[in-house]
């Protein structure tokens, strides 16, 4: 692959130059990062239709000693073309059990679920099924409450080896969500075949559908085919109450977004009262 790429830069392109410079410099510090303990997690709250929360989904932060609180969306995407993602991943999920068992010594936080974002590459390599099995062992988590969320970029191939995967994870209680749902590549037959516990409606679609008859529209099937599906749902991106009404109107029990939280540390969750 490396001799591919030389071939590719034989024609000098500053731009290619300049982005492959600016991904080089950007893993080394992502390399530093993690020996440095820089990252943590973010929470945001998932609230049901009485807009009680009923879990959190853990959103990765690297707190970078000179640009500050960076966004996953700048780093995750480097992380997963150098492969970071598995160490960096395996932290996120050890960090989000060891948050599971603290939650369950307290009787008002016990039931609280948490959802974490797993990368395909991530998802794909031959041990996670393993490596989340001595996670869960080795803390003492309860299966039941993690959730892992994937991305329809997943069933793009190895589409069996995936189920199985799921399967085996699902038979011993990890919950699934297809993230992001309704921007992907997903053909209806696949999305019958995989054993998935709930859908998140990306929030491109709640954003206008309020405004925007098509949204609506996408944002109603959704709700629908969860339904005769017998799947759950989640709403991502809500920000208002009018885009909470129109949901909570056509079916929808289980919220995310800014109207109801910000993705915060866990000091500053607002979590049902003792
Ligand atoms: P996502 O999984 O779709 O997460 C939801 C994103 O929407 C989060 O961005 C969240 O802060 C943001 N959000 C929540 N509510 C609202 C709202 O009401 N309005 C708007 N405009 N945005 C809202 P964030 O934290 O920047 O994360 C971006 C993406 O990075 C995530 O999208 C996820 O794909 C990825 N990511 C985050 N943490 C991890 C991780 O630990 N591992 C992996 N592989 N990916 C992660
Ligand atoms: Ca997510
Ligand atoms: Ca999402
Ligand atoms: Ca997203």
């Amino acid at each position: 692959a490396k001799g591919a790429g030389r071939n590719t830069l034989r024609f000098f392109d500053p731009e290619m130059q300049a982005a492959a410079t600016a991904r080089a410099a950007m893993e080394t510090d992502l390399r530093q990062g993690m020996l440095r303990d820089e990252f943590m997690l973010y929470y945001q709250c998932v609230v049901d239709a009485e807009g009680v929360p009923t879990g959190v989904e853990a959103l990765l932060r690297w707190k970078h000693p000179q640009r500050g609180i960076v966004s996953p969306g700048e780093f995750i995407p480097i992380a997963e073309q150098t492969g970071l993602i598995l160490p960096l991943g395996q932290w996120v999920l050890e960090a989000a059990c060891a948050q599971l068992v603290a939650w369950s010594a307290k009787p008002h936080t016990q039931k609280l679920t948490m959802a974490v974002n797993v990368s395909a590459r991530q998802f794909k390599h031959p041990e996670f099924s393993n490596h989340i099995l001595n996670l869960l062992r080795l803390t003492g988590a309860n299966p039941y409450r993690l959730k892992l969320e994937l991305t329809e970029s997943l069933l793009l191939s190895e589409f069996d080896e995936v189920i199985e995967k799921m399967s085996e994870l699902r038979s011993i209680g990890v919950g699934f969500s297809l993230d992001d749902f309704g921007t992907g590549y997903s053909s209806l037959s696949y999305l019958k075949r995989l054993p998935l516990d709930q859908l998140k409606i990306d929030q491109s679609f709640v954003r206008d559908v309020l405004t925007d008859p098509n949204d609506a529209a996408i944002a109603r099937t959704i709700l629908n085919l969860a339904e005769s599906l017998d799947l759950g749902v989640v709403a991502e991106g809500v920000e208002t109450a009018g885009q909470h009404d129109f949901l909570l109107r056509n079916g929808c029990k289980a919220f995310q977004g800014y109207f109801f939280g910000r993705p915060v540390p866990v000091e500053l969750l607002q979590l049902p009262n003792p």
